[in-house]
């Protein structure tokens, strides 16, 4: 099988006077993980569909293991797609909907048949083969339309958002399954989402997506701890967002004198020089709080605390805004209650700096 190595060179997809993709360049790894993340209309699908070939761009090219399949149809890509529809035939019973792309390749029934059985062993459903589609459920369902796909040994595999029909216990037991398959068959997945967390959880890497473009592209924790723009800080998990200037200038820290309250923080930044306009941004993780003088930090008043197992999230009004803090569970303290006056400080390392803009 080959590796599996998607490159998107120049990519531009134009309907009419709608840009949906904007000169994107992408290179997929072979036998990674990556997801494409952003909002409602940024453009994922089409630059997805463009790599399936039920698209062709209007400016640059697709590459699959060197290869140039800009103008290769669907069916001959060395690729397989599962939708959010998963279009699975319901008048035929599981195993025939596996084996269908194998016997459309002249493979022979015998054979196809095993390979069928072997692929749907692999998701879990081996012993059901004979069963009819409607009577499955939808986590099943998702388990044949994967085999279906996986059964032809794509060397990529497309998904758009193929688990967003799911309920939350159910979505999250697929999202562990997805890993642990793709970990297995080493096939590249390329998968679509607009949900954070589920592109946090399984992905080797993400590219978010934002306007046709590509905004950041990094492993997760990355992303989460060093996002290039405001619009990733937001867009992935919560924050905080403080202005000010810039006091010193390190290679990669500088000092931030905030515009609120008398606080210099330490933040991770470069390109800049003193006396620049910044936004500080903060994940609520890296925020604390505690009960000290005033000077210690940034005075506020607890206005929500919500229990949340794991830690505790905190809403603090200081200087007329609200402010997000979440602290990790301990369970000998006691916490802060609402209406109580708490110091907000900075935790090391854990800010960074922006161009304000
Ligand atoms: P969603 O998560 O809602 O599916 P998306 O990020 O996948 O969104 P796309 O489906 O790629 O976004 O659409 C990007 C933009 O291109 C949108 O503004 C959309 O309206 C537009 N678009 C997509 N397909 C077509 C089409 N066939 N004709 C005209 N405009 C289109």
């Amino acid at each position: 099988m080959s590796a599996g190595e998607v490159q998107v060179e120049g990519a531009v997809k134009r309907y009419g006077l709608v840009e949906a993709v904007r000169g994107v360049d992408l290179h997929i790894r072979g036998s990674e993980f990556l997801t494409l993340l952003g909002p409602s209309g940024c453009g994922k699908t089409t630059l997805l569909r463009m790599i399936a070939g039920f698209e062709a761009p209007t400016a640059g090219r697709i590459l699959i293991d060197g290869q140039d399949v800009t103008r290769v149809p669907t069916y001959r890509r060395p690729i397989g797609m599962v939708m959010q529809n998963l279009a699975l035939f319901p008048h035929m019973d599981v195993s025939e909907n596996v084996m269908f792309g194998l016997l459309l390749r002249k493979e022979a029934p015998s054979v196809a048949r095993r390979k069928a059985a072997d692929a749907l062993k692999m998701v879990g459903l081996g012993g059901y083969e004979d069963r009819l589609i409607h009577q499955l459920s939808g986590g099943q369902k998702q388990r044949v339309a994967l085999a279906r796909s996986l059964v032809t040994q794509p060397a990529v595999l497309l998904l758009d958002e193929p688990l967003s029909a799911l309920d939350l216990k159910l979505r999250q037991q697929m999202q562990d399954e997805l890993k642990r398959i793709q970990r297995q068959v080493g096939t590249t997945f390329v998968f679509v989402t607009h949900d954070q967390e589920e592109a946090m959880s399984m992905s080797d890497r993400i590219a978010v997506v934002n306007q046709g473009r590509i905004e950041q592209l990094g492993a997760p924790q990355e992303i989460y701890d060093t996002p290039a723009s405001l619009f990733v800080a937001n867009f992935v998990g919560e924050t905080n967002v403080f202005s000010g200037c810039i006091l010193d200038a390190g290679d990669q820290s500088v000092g931030v004198q905030l515009d609120q309250g008398t606080q210099v923080v330490r933040a991770r930044g470069s390109g800049f020089r003193a006396g620049d306009r910044v936004e500080l941004m903060v994940r609520p993780d890296y925020l604390r709080l505690g009960s000290g003088a005033p000077a210690d930090g940034l005075p506020g008043v607890v206005t929500d605390r919500t229990f949340m197992g794991s830690g505790t999230r905190y809403l603090v009004s200081a200087g007329g805004r609200e402010i997000k803090v979440r602290t990790p569970h301990r369970p000998q303290e006691a916490g802060f209650a609402p209406g109580e006056t708490v110091q907000i400080h900075w935790e090391e390392g854990g800010c960074v700096a922006l161009p304000a803009a």
